[in-house]
C-alpha cells in the first residue's frame, strides 16, 4: 500500500501550488487505498512562523480532504541526527570545520563550489580531536569523486533522470548548530515513515539526486518520484507568494465563496487531465480517474488578472459545482456569506431560497447580491421606470399593480395557485402575461433580473408581497404626479 506525504514548510500562507501538491498526494493515496501523511517541515527555525502554520492548517481544513497521520519534523530531530551519524560512521560523510561564511565567499569567487579538499581529506583523528574540542562543523555528504558515476532515477512525470556525481557538491547533512538540513531531515523522515512515493513540485527535481545519494547511503529503498509541473502566472513568471500575494493563497478562494470541491477540481486540472478530458468532476470522480500518466510536463497557467484574482475556469467550475449541491448543503454554505453581508437570514427560509438563486450565482458570496431582497425588510431604492412593462407605460404598470393587490390578498399563496390567479387577472385586464408579471417582479424584487416569479412570491409571503406592491404603486403615483406637473 503506498504511503505518501505532503510536507509544507510553515513560511507563509497555503499557496495554490502547495495545495495542488497536497491534492495530488491525496488523490493518489485515495486512488490506491494508501496512506496520506501530513508532515510539517519546520526545521528552519529562522523562517518558520506559528501564524503560517495556522494558516496552512486553515487552508487544508477548508479543502475538506483528510489525512491519516501527522508529524512535525522538529519533534524528530533525534532521528535525523541518528541517520546522519549512521552515514558518517560508514565514512560517507565528513566534518567540515570551515568557518561559516568562508565557503560562501569561495562559491562566489569560483562559481560552482563542489567541496573543500582540505576538509574532505582531514584525518579521522584530527576530525575527532577538533570535534571533541568543541569546534563547530558542518557534516557534509562525501559525494563519490574518484570515479564519477551517474545518479539515476525514473520520475513518473519527467521520465529518466541522470546527473553525474562530478556535478554534485558535497552538500550539508547537519548544520554547524547541529540541526539537520532540509535534505537530511526530509530523507530521514521519508525513510522512517516508509514513504513509498514522493510527489512534490518540479522545483525539487534536482534535489532528488542528493536524496537518492542519502537513501543509498542509509541503506534504504529508493522511493518512487513524481514531480509536478510548475504553476505560472499569465506573464509566464513562476507563481509565488512574494510576487503575487493573496492571489495565490487558498484562503482567498475560500473567502470569495468558492466551494472546496470546485477549488480542488480546478487545482487538480492544473497539470493533470483525465483520459476522457472531462472538466467538472466530483471529488470521488477525481479519485477514481487519478493517475500519474495524466500529469503533463508543461507548466500550468493560473489565469488571474490585475483586476480579477480568479481564473475564469475556476469560476465556471464553481458555478457547476454549486448546481450539483444538495439544497441543504447549498443553504448551509450560503448562510455565513449572507450573515457576513449583514442579513439576518433564517436557515429555514434560506433553504427555500437557495434552489431559486443557484443558477444566478457563481460564488457563495454572490448570494448577498442575488438574494438580498428575500432577506431585507425593505427593498433598496430602485428606479420606478423599471416597473413599466415592455410595450406599456406607467399607466399600464399602475393598472396591473392595482389589480394585483386583491389577487395577492386572496389567492392561496402557493406558486401554482399564484401563477394561475395572476395569469387569469392578466387576461381579464387584456394585457399580456409578461406585461402583468414584470411590474410585479420589479415591485417585489427591486429588479428585472430575478428568480422565477411565483416561487419567489411564495417564499416572500403574502404580507411582504402586498407591502412591496403597495409601495410600487405609491412610487408610480408620485412619478405620475411629477410627470403631469412638468406637463402642466
Ligand atoms: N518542505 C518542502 C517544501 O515545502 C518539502 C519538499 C518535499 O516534499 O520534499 O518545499
Amino acid at each position: 500500500m503506498p504511503r505518501v506525504r505532503f510536507a509544507p514548510s510553515p513560511t507563509g500562507f497555503l499557496h495554490i501550488g502547495s495545495a495542488r501538491t497536497f491534492i495530488f498526494n491525496w488523490l493518489y493515496a485515495r486512488h490506491e487505498h494508501g496512506t496520506m501523511i501530513l508532515r510539517i517541515d519546520d526545521t528552519d527555525a529562522d523562517r518558520n512562523t506559528r501564524e503560517s502554520e495556522t494558516s496552512i492548517f486553515e487552508g487544508l481544513q477548508w479543502l475538506e480532504l483528510d489525512w491519516d497521520e501527522q508529524y512535525r519534523q522538529s519533534e524528530r530531530l533525534e532521528l535525523h541526527g541518528q541517520v546522519a551519524q549512521a552515514i558518517f560512521r560508514k565514512g560517507l560523510a565528513y566534518r567540515d570545520f570551515t568557518p561559516a561564511g568562508a565557503e560562501e565567499e569561495k562559491s562566489r569567487q569560483e562559481g560552482a563550489w563542489l567541496f573543500n579538499a582540505e576538509m574532505r581529506e582531514l584525518s579521522a583523528e584530527e576530525s575527532d580531536r577538533r570535534a571533541a574540542a568543541g569546534e563547530p562543523f558542518v557534516l557534509r555528504f562525501r559525494v563519490p569523486r574518484d570515479s564519477p558515476r551517474d545518479i539515476r532515477f525514473r520520475d513518473s512525470v519527467y521520465g529518466e533522470q541522470s546527473k553525474s556525481t562530478a556535478d554534485i557538491e558535497d552538500f550539508a547533512l547537519l548544520r554547524s548548530n547541529g540541526l539537520p538540513t532540509y535534505h537530511m531531515a526530509s530523507c530521514a523522515d521519508d525513510i522512517d515513515l516508509g514513504i513509498s512515493h514522493i510527489i512534490r513540485g518540479q522545483d525539487h527535481l534536482t534535489n532528488t539526486f542528493k536524496h537518492v545519494l542519502i537513501f543509498e547511503a542509509a541503506g534504504a529503498a529508493i522511493p518512487e518520484f513524481a514531480h509536478l509541473p510548475l504553476l505560472i502566472a499569465p506573464d509566464g513568471s513562476k507563481l509565488s507568494k512574494r510576487r503575487h500575494g493573496p492571489v495565490v493563497s487558498v484562503t482567498t478562494y475560500r473567502d470569495a465563496g468558492f466551494l472546496p470541491q470546485a477549488f480542488v477540481n480546478f487545482v487538480c486540472l492544473l497539470g493533470w487531465s483525465p483520459k476522457d478530458d472531462r472538466d467538472r468532476m466530483s471529488v470521488q470522480e477525481m479519485v477514481d480517474a487519478f493517475s500519474f500518466e495524466g500529469i503533463n510536463r508543461s507548466n500550468a497557467v493560473v489565469n488571474f488578472r490585475e483586476d480579477d484574482p480568479f481564473d475564469p475556469k475556476a469560476v465556471w467550475l464553481n458555478a457547476q459545482h454549486l448546481m450539483a449541491l444538495a439544497p441543504e448543503d447549498l443553504a448551509g454554505r450560503l448562510l455565513p456569506f449572507l450573515r457576513a453581508a449583514g442579513f439576518e437570514a433564517e436557515p429555514g427560509k434560506l433553504l427555500r431560497v437557495a434552489p431559486l438563486i443557484r443558477e444566478r450565482i457563481k460564488t457563495l458570496r454572490d448570494v448577498a447580491t442575488a438574494a438580498d431582497f428575500f432577506f431585507a425588510s425593505e427593498l433598496a431604492p430602485y428606479d420606478s421606470a423599471e416597473l413599466i412593462p415592455q410595450k406599456g407605460d406607467a399607466a399600464m404598470a399602475l393598472l396591473v399593480l392595482r389589480a394585483a393587490l386583491p389577487v395577492l390578498a386572496a389567492a392561496e399563496f402557493t406558486h401554482p395557485a399564484l401563477d394561475a390567479a395572476l395569469r387569469a387577472e392578466a387576461q381579464r385586464l387584456g394585457v399580456k402575461a409578461g406585461q402583468m408579471f414584470q411590474p410585479i417582479r420589479v415591485a417585489v424584487c427591486g429588479r428585472k433580473a430575478a428568480p422565477p416569479l411565483f416561487e419567489t412570491l411564495e417564499v416572500l409571503g403574502r404580507e411582504t408581497c402586498l407591502h412591496r406592491v403597495d409601495r410600487a404603486i405609491h412610487l408610480l403615483e408620485s412619478r405620475n404626479e411629477a410627470v403631469s406637473h412638468v406637463d402642466s
